[in-house]
């Protein structure tokens, strides 16, 4: 900012530079006027003997010295040595003595008395009246000095008169006199000028220490504003990152009731692929489950519907990365898919994707791959939320299978490994319905191991186990694939044909008796055999009704027991059949 002091300054050296530009032209309107004059042999009153080129080198020595005198004072004032005071009155003093001598020794004319007038009212303007009037005063001092030095021998010699002395002497006087006017004058315009410029200097001192209050407070709020938004950009930071959370929080809560009740893993991952879709907005989501026998991974659930797109994907999901990601249950995020690396993604379009780990700390499942045509997709944020579904999903995986280990083995005898009497009695409802609904036979039998108390006696009872395992295998490799064999009590089994008519029923059934009785069962010195009798009874031949058909099987093999066992009897048929 420019002080006041700076524009003080700036306004005397705007005077100075002024004065130092018109006394060029001075001296050049002077060196002209002198030059005519000596070219046109008007002799300079100095010169009177000398001759016409000897005025003309002393008029040629006197411009350059005044030339040179004027640079070294530009010098001076560019330098800025000429602020000083005592610099500036010596130089004034000089510039005067200069003059004086000029206008003494020369016959220039009275009109150079105006230059006299300059340098003093420059140090009027410039350093005030006093120097001024010590200036004037000093100016007409040397002046006289030199004028009676001159005109004082011209006497002496006779050559002037003393009152042409005393004219002269009044004649520039009278200059003097004018200039002492001028000197008040411009004395009181600077101390009027001083005292202005004081004033400003005053009000720029006092507006530039407000400026620079202002600028401080202009600072200081700066520095609030940005500690405010600073602060304000923490609590946006701080604020988003908790709606986040609660966004987060929430989703995975949704995710969480929408599978933990799932047991059926297809359904479960469909809805996992759903979900994922519907709330990361990914281009494809899809489940690669692993097989561990033939360590191969296999497409499970996509949502791709491109038919190339998908066998791209599915003859190239056994990838090594992927399958590394699984054994090492890494985490993959690629925000610049390179198709080379990532074979699957050859041609598809697929800049950016995620792929997780479905692994529980026992077992690995399979991947949950994201995919996105967009490159640069995903954030750690993403990473975080996928991560947490999918371990999510991996022990809800690990609990339906679980569930179905155990509804399997409830479903099952312990001992020979085949369905329980319970789960049969579920099963003969749902196919007693359809036989019933779709109007097809469905033949029912039971077979019971004859005298087997007595044999449990003679062998024990580990080796009665074993026939009664070695019995159900035999008689189960011979059934058909929708035929249902359950242990029924003790050593009674039961076993339904579907779609079988009563009499082909009891050929199979006798057959299987055949069968067992020809069974040797060895185990280490015992080697031995038993016989089944059988009770067969049919729907719709033999009965109508589901707890009938069990019954009426029942009653047959009571009969074959009675009519000495090792046999098969069928059920009474019904009237009309
Ligand atoms: P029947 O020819 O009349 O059927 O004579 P049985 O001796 O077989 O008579 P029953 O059917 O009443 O015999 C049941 C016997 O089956 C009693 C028991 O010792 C034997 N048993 C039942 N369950 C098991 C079992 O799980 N293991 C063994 N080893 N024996 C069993
Ligand atoms: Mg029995
Ligand atoms: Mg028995």
């Amino acid at each position: 900012m420019k002080t006041a002091k700076d524009m003080i300054y700036g306004k005397y050296r705007r005077y100075e530079k002024i004065y130092i530009n018109i006394t060029w032209a001075y001296l050049i309107l002077a060196s002209l006027i002198y030059f005519i004059k000596n070219i046109f042999y008007i002799k300079p009153s100095l010169i009177t003997d000398s001759g016409h080129n000897t005025a003309l080198f002393l008029s040629i020595g006197i411009c350059t010295a005044c030339f040179a005198g004027n640079f070294f004072k530009k010098y001076l004032f560019n330098s800025g040595i000429l602020e000083n005071k005592t610099v500036f009155f010596v130089e004034k003093i000089l510039t005067l003595f200069a003059i004086s001598l000029i206008l003494i020794y020369t016959n220039i004319g009275t009109w150079l008395f105006s230059i006299l007038l300059i340098p003093i009212m420059i140090t009027c303007l410039i350093r005030g009246l006093n120097l001024g009037l010590l200036l004037l005063i000093s100016s007409f001092g040397m002046h006289t000095s030199l004028f009676l030095l001159r005109n004082l021998t011209e006497y002496a010699n006779g050559r002037i008169q003393l009152s042409s002395i005393y004219d002269q002497f009044f004649s520039y006087s009278i200059y003097y006199i004018i200039f002492l006017f001028f000197v008040i004058l411009f004395g009181l315009l600077y101390k009027e000028g001083i005292e202005h410029d004081f004033e400003d200097k005053k009000l720029m001192e006092q507006l530039e220490e407000k400026y620079q209050q202002l600028e401080a407070a202009q600072d200081e709020i700066k520095v609030q504003y940005e500690e405010l938004m600073l602060t304000n950009n923490k609590l946006e930071q701080s604020n988003k990152k908790l709606s986040d959370s609660i966004g987060e929080f929430y989703t995975l809560q949704q995710i969480s009731q929408a599978i933990s009740s799932i047991l059926d893993v297809k359904e479960l991952l469909k809805h996992l692929n759903d979900i994922i879709i519907g709330v990361m907005g990914v281009s494809y989501s899809t489940i690669i489950l692993y097989d561990e026998k033939t360590n191969r991974l296999k497409v499970h659930t996509t949502n791709i519907s491109n038919p190339n797109d998908m066998v791209t994907m599915k003859d190239n999901i056994n990838n090594g990365v992927l399958l590394n990601a699984l054994n090492n249950g890494e985490n993959i995020m690629e925000n610049y898919v390179d198709p080379v690396q990532y074979i699957f993604t050859l041609g598809r379009d697929i800049n950016s994707l995620i792929c997780l780990p479905l692994n529980t700390k026992t077992r690995k499942f399979g991947l949950v791959l994201v995919e996105h045509t967009y490159s640069n997709a995903f954030d750690e944020d993403n990473l975080r939320l996928l991560n947490i579904i999918s371990k999510q999903v991996g022990i809800v995986m690990e609990n339906a299978e679980l569930y179905n280990k155990m509804t399997e083995l409830a479903r099952k005898d312990g001992l020979t490994g085949i369905f329980n009497r319970q789960y049969f009695q579920d099963r003969l409802e749902v196919e007693f319905d359809n036989a019933r609904r779709e109007n097809y036979s469905l033949s029912l039998a039971i077979f019971d191991i004859d005298h087997f108390k007595k044999f449990n006696d003679t062998y024990g009872h580990l080796f009665g186990d074993k026939v009664l395992i070695s019995i159900v295998e035999t008689v189960s490799s011979t059934l058909r694939k929708n035929d249902i064999i359950a242990r029924f009590g003790g050593e009674e089994f039961i076993i339904l044909f579907p779609r079988t008519g009563l009499h082909e029923a009891y050929d199979k059934v006798e057959a299987l008796r055949e069968r067992v009785s020809q069974h040797v069962i060895k185990d280490n010195l015992i080697t031995a055999s038993v016989t089944v009798s059988f009770g067969v009874s049919s729907f719709d031949e033999c009965t109508l009704t589901e707890s009938d058909l069990v019954k009426t099987a029942d009653d047959a093999l009571y009969i074959a027991k009675e009519e000495g066992r090792n046999c098969v009897r069928m059920s009474k048929v019904l009237s009309g059949h």
